[in-house]
């Protein structure tokens, strides 16, 4: 038997933030010593007020199909965080749907928004999935790199990129992997760009609560108010609650999106899980968890400045100092092409993260997955222990 898979799947890169964690935990299973720098993913406990709420749901069994867009609650609680957070007032019944992630709903983003032919606008350095998800639709990425903008997208680079073909720009602020966040003048002018050509604005602010020196980022809308029916929010309680495993991501737009999503995630996922649904209520709503939150924050920003501090002592390597989630994106073109400790000579940054991992029992996420080659990623989602002794092992692999 001839097996052929499609060939929209052959064209795909599986996820590399997955495939490394898959492959870290692996070598954990089988009881090697393993540091993991690889999936973001906050190393707290999912708040209590969170976990009551999903067993209450549980005892009542709520434990039935909700509507696809999610349980009413839920998205009650949604619109009461963007009112109280931002300042920015969403219909809990119209404009706001609730799925299995951010990614999900990211997906159907692109699954409602982008016929065949239609350029999505990408500031690379981009979070992995992004790339993947245009093509899946038959979309084309049109890149926009920020390296020699420290980060930052610039506002000229957009303007000339945009033609009648641009259909959307994604934002990712703070971002993934560069753990920058944009300055307000930059937001401001990506927006009134936006709404000069008529583009959409897909702005995933996943990593919205995880700012370093500030607590408080204005919302994009806050600066264009007009934009408001081109922007869709993207959100959820994954990095923010440290609820990565319930799975459950919300988006926020104009009515006529919204209805998009709700129709795809009809026959994709209905809705997310209803005690997940629960937990979110609890997490969104429950006074004790905004210091909580808050707390977290600031556990972060130790574990930033202590990963900066050591990345820091090891001559060589390049970085822009991040200032907001949880990652520091790190050029190691110094390292490549040339003889290491170990007597090996790395080409790429995919073979240097597979032979850190394991040689070292390091992992890391190369940059060429971000769209940007001569790099890696790491997480500092992790303990502080786990940080010093994988910056031990990173200085002792460069060596
Ligand atoms: N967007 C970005 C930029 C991310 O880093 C992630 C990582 N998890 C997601 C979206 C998806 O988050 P989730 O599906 O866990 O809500
Ligand atoms: N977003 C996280 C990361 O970039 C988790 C993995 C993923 O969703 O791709 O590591």
């Amino acid at each position: 038997m001839s097996l052929e898979l499609s060939e929209r799947l052959k064209q795909m890169a599986p996820s590399a933030t997955m495939a490394m964690a898959a492959k870290a935990k692996e070598l954990k299973a089988q009881g090697r010593s393993i540091i993991s720098f690889t999936a973001g993913e906050p190393n707290f406990n999912t708040p209590d007020a969170a976990k009551k709420f999903a067993v209450k749901a549980m005892n009542e069994n709520q434990t039935h199909y909700t509507v696809t867009a999610g349980a009413i609650e839920l998205r009650q609680a949604i619109a009461g965080y963007y009112a109280r957070h931002f300042d920015l007032k969403y219909d809990a019944a119209k404009e706001i749907i609730t799925g299995t992630g951010a990614k999900q709903l990211l997906y159907e983003a692109m699954g409602c928004l982008v016929n065949p032919g239609d350029e999505v606008i990408l500031f690379a350095p981009a979070w992995v999935s992004y790339y993947e998800q245009i093509k899946l639709f038959g979309g084309v990425p049109v890149i926009i790199d920020t390296e020699s903008d420290n980060y930052i997208p610039s506002p000229d680079k957009l303007e000339q990129a945009v033609n009648n073909k641009t259909k959307i720009i994604i934002l990712n602020n703070p971002n993934n992997p560069t753990g920058a966040v944009y300055p307000h003048d930059v937001l401001e002018k990506i927006a009134r760009i936006a709404v000069k050509h008529n583009l959409i604005i897909i702005n995933d602010e996943i990593y919205e609560r995880l700012i370093y020196g500030v607590n408080y980022l204005p919302h994009v809308l806050k600066l264009v108010p007009d934009a408001r029916d081109l922007i869709l929010n993207i959100n959820g309680v994954s990095k923010s609650y440290a609820m990565t495993g319930w799975r459950l991501g919300y988006a926020l737009g104009c009515e006529k999106i919204i209805k998009g999503l709700n129709s795809l995630q009809g026959h994709l996922t209905s809705n997310t899980s209803s005690i997940t649904q629960w937990a979110a209520v609890g997490a969104l709503t429950e006074p004790e968890v905004e210091l909580e939150v808050e707390n977290m924050r600031v556990e972060f920003g130790k574990r930033r400045d202590l990963a900066v501090k050591l990345l820091n002592e090891i001559p060589g390597l390049k970085f822009t100092e991040p200032s907001g989630a949880f990652y520091i994106f790190i050029d190691i073109s110094n390292f490549l092409n040339k003889k290491l400790a170990n007597g090996k000579i790395y080409k790429d940054d995919a073979a240097f993260c597979n032979d850190i991992l394991d040689e070292k029992g390091l992992g890391l996420v190369p940059g060429s997955a971000f769209l940007s080659s001569n790099h890696v990623r790491i997480s500092y989602s992790c303990s502080e222990d786990d940080i010093i002794e994988g910056m031990k092992r990173l200085k002792e692999f460069l060596a």
